[in-house]
């Protein structure tokens, strides 16, 4: 009867694996063809400073409308991005699409502080990361001033001593420097104050359970006092209630983002914010 059941299950898994494969490979090729198909677009989600209400920059996320799949998240496509070599070339158009959206605002005569934008790790162990940044901002013709890159504690453990030289020539340039998701990867203490970083943003996992959960309360107080004591920022992400930013806001944290303020969205939406 065991045996029985075992062919069953193998039989039941080979075919999901099978219907989860073909699935993927679809995957693959239609997020080939996005790019080309125009399917990716960047949506905004602004920062506010806890002291005095106001916006100190954006978030860029990228969205994908595939025109058979649908939308798919970010959290499926860009890891996906990553295993089949496209994040590269997504990122770099990541990348200069906010910049141009950035000089678009400025144009209009809004400031909007600093647009963030994501760097995967693949990204920031190319050799040539640092001039392509350098080049986008020159071509597209917006300050080094008027952008900060989100890397993950992962992304710079992989080889600090690379990592931390172009994080240096980054900061050099202008460009702010945050860890995105912190408390959350696997990254030594001590590197934080080697690396050139301005700010650290409190992954939203450790926000949610505020004010209620005593081990969210006590790691969020943590990373505050932690950063404030060496010199970084800190910026909450995932505020979606008043009982949050009423924490937040007592501990000392510098900066919001989430739902409780905005979604994301599209850009043309977010001059309101703006003015
Ligand atoms: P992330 O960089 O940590 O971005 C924050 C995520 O939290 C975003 O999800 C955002 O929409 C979501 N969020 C914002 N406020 C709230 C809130 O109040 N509550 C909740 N529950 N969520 C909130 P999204 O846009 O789905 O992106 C997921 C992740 O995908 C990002 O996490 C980032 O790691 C990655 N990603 C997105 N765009 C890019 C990109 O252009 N390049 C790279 N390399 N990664 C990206
Ligand atoms: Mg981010
Ligand atoms: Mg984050
Ligand atoms: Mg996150």
């Amino acid at each position: 009867r065991a045996k029985h059941d075992g062919r069953n299950n193998y039989a039941f898994y080979t075919e999901s694996l099978t219907q989860e494969s073909v699935a993927k490979l679809k995957l693959q090729s239609a997020l080939h063809d996005a790019l080309e198909l125009n399917a990716l677009h960047l949506v905004y989600q602004p920062k506010l400073s806890f002291k005095t209400g106001n916006v100190v920059g954006f978030e860029a996320l990228l969205r994908w409308t595939d025109p058979v799949l649908g939308s798919i998240s970010p959290a499926v496509f860009i890891p996906l991005a990553e295993k089949i070599g496209l994040i590269q070339d997504i990122g770099r158009w990541v990348l200069r699409k906010a910049c141009e959206q950035g000089v678009r605002w400025h144009n209009l005569g809004l400031s909007f502080g600093r647009i963030a934008v994501n760097v995967a790790g693949q990204q920031l162990q190319r050799s040539s990361f640092v001039d392509e940044v350098a080049e986008i901002l020159q071509q597209t013709g917006l300050p080094a001033s008027c952008l900060e890159l989100e890397v993950t504690e992962s992304c710079m453990m992989s080889d600090p001593l690379l990592v931390s030289q172009d994080l240096a020539k980054l900061g050099q340039m202008g460009v702010e420097l945050s860890i995105d998701d912190f408390g959350t990867g696997y990254s030594s203490l001590s590197y934080l104050k080697k690396l050139p970083i301005h700010k650290l943003k409190i992954d939203q996992s450790f926000v949610a359970g505020l004010p209620l959960d005593t081990h969210n309360t006590a790691i969020a107080k943590a990373i505050i006092a932690m950063g404030h004591a060496l010199n970084l920022q800190v910026v909450a992400e995932g505020v979606e209630t008043q009982e949050q930013v009423d924490f937040l806001t007592a501990n000392s944290c510098d900066d919001a983002q989430g739902y409780f303020y905005s979604q994301p969205q599209p850009a043309e939406n977010l001059t309101d914010f703006l003015s």
